[in-house]
């Protein structure tokens, strides 16, 4: 028998009326009032999709009486942290959500260096709440994304050049597993386990709270946008990779092809043109901050360039206008091992080929990897792959109207195409929505990996209740 002593039992849909009397929080039904707000997600076209029923967990107990009631039916559970996965596995139609968002408690040391966020907590929570101690989390970029799927994902963002992916900086997982026992994942207790959750999603159990080791930050650092017009996009950006093999870890670097928003401190003429824009973050010394940033705008001649000493907090939710909650998205991308010409190329064409219509927005981003992420950190060590990339390319477009959906996927298919013979076979499986099995397979980064994560999910989960995700099936026979 496997951990989870489990056996098999016939599905039933999820009913309201046989949901556990024991269960704490609101168990919401279509019709129901609350349901409609609680369905909502960062994808906005999941409002065409009904899950059944939505447990909006109090606590850990809760999270534990609803796996052990979908256990014991054969159901299978969706589960909500943030609700920012693009794939929208959050909120399927006829599914049952444990929704953990009501779980929102944050817990510093600063003698230890340590904080504790349940699985609620969204990423401008814990910023603010490390920063009380002068404290960062490496994380994202984006405050209203959860800590729980970006953790389990891996993690990148402005400090992973200096600190490494937030996976690297995990201690430990609580998680109930799926038949409802409360366990821990560390590198002592159950490391297998917690090796498969650095990186492999919610495959294993629905963790309730994460560990992580914080550093000293800010509160200020120097960071902004350096904006070039887009004939000079190509030039700035093939100078790029000799910068960054020279640029201290103290520097983050993201690039953005987009057509420029009408924004007041851009020239208007400049409103609507293909432009790059550069966001430096630097949380280094301040002089090197302004040596290193001068050197940077000096790649080309910027039309703007808003790079300041400013917070950290207002670093880290500077790209919230770039992702409004709740409209209608796509995201692709994948790992590069080098920013070519034939690249370069390739991701100017794709932006200028983009529908830019009105009311939408649409980039094409470029992350420096390198420092931290890429050189401390073994490739085995976690689920999560790294290997062999040095840079990272998405392709994220946000719009409202229904009928705006066939061209900006097919814009997304077109770029994913386009960037095939670019891009590494292993990928940060959260920065791009899934693309299938053949792509599942490879983004661990080794059939090695790959089977050890099918492995570990056969102990924790033989029976894939978890399965609204990027799914890992089951070894057989396990
Ligand atoms: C606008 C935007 C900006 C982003 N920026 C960044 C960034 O800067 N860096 C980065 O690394 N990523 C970024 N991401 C990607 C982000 O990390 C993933 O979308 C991640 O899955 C979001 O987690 P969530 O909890 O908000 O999402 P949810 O949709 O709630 O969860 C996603 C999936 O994670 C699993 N899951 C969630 N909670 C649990 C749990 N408690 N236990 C088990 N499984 C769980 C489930 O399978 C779920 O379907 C961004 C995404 C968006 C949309």
């Amino acid at each position: 028998m496997s951990p989870t002593g489990s056996t098999h039992i016939s599905p039933a849909p999820p009913t309201h009326e046989d949901f556990p009397a024991g269960f704490r929080g609101a168990v919401l039904r279509p019709g129901d009032d609350g349901y409609e707000q609680a369905r909502v997600v960062f994808n906005g076209r999941t409002a065409d999709s009904e899950p059944a029923l939505i447990a909006r967990c109090v606590d850990e107990d809760d999270v534990a009486i609803a796996l052990r009631h979908a256990s014991a039916r054969g159901l299978p559970v969706a589960v909500r942290g943030g609700g920012h996965g693009t794939d929208g596995h959050a909120m399927p139609g006829g599914a049952l959500v444990l929704d953990l968002s009501g779980m929102r408690e944050i817990t510093v040391d600063p003698d230890t260096r340590t904080v504790r966020a349940q699985a609620g907590v969204l990423l401008g929570e814990l910023d603010a709440a490390a920063q009380e101690h002068g404290l960062v989390v490496p994380s994202g970029t984006v405050t209203s994304t959860g800590v729980a799927g970006l953790t389990l994902g891996g993690g990148i963002g402005h400090l992973m050049r200096r600190f490494g992916a937030t996976v690297d900086n995990l201690l430990a997982c609580e998680m109930i597993t799926v038949d409802g026992r409360k366990v821990r994942a560390d590198e002592k207790e159950n490391p297998d386990l917690f090796w498969a959750l650095r990186g492999g999603g919610g495959n294993f159990g629905v963790v309730t709270a994460f560990e992580y080791r914080a550093h000293p930050l800010g509160p200020d650092v120097v960071s902004g946008q350096i904006v070039f017009p887009g004939d000079q996009a190509a030039a700035v950006l093939a100078q790029l990779p000799a910068f960054m093999a020279d640029a201290p870890r103290e520097l983050g670097l993201a690039t953005a092809l987009t057509f420029a928003p009408p924004l007041p401190e851009l020239p208007e003429e400049a409103h609507g043109t293909l432009v790059l824009i550069l966001i430096p973050v630097h949380t280094g010394d301040f002089a090197d901050a302004e040596r290193t940033v001068a050197e940077l705008a000096a790649l080309g001649t910027p039309a703007v360039n808003t790079v300041q000493r400013t917070t950290w907090l207002k670093t880290n939710s500077m790209l919230d206008a770039t992702a409004p909650y709740g409209w209608r998205t796509n995201a692709r991308g994948g790992y590069l091992a080098s920013l070519t010409e034939p690249v370069i190329d390739t991701l100017l064409q794709r932006t200028a080929a983009s529908p830019h219509l009105p009311g939408t927005i649409t980039a094409v981003n470029v992350w420096s990897l390198g420092g931290a992420i890429s050189e401390d950190v073994d490739e085995d060590a976690t689920a999560f792959s790294r290997a062999g990339a040095s840079w990272l390319w998405e392709a994220v477009s946000v719009w409202t109207e229904p009928e705006h959906d066939g061209p900006y996927d097919a814009w997304a298919d077109g770029t994913t195409a386009a960037m095939r013979p670019h891009t590494l076979p292993n990928a940060y499986t959260n920065l791009t929505q899934d693309q299938g099995d053949a792509w599942r397979r490879g983004v661990y980064g080794s059939e090695a990996k790959y089977r050890r994560l099918t492995e570990i999910k056969a102990v924790w989960d033989p029976r894939n209740l978890l399965r609204h995700n990027k799914n890992i099936a089951p070894a057989p026979g396990k």
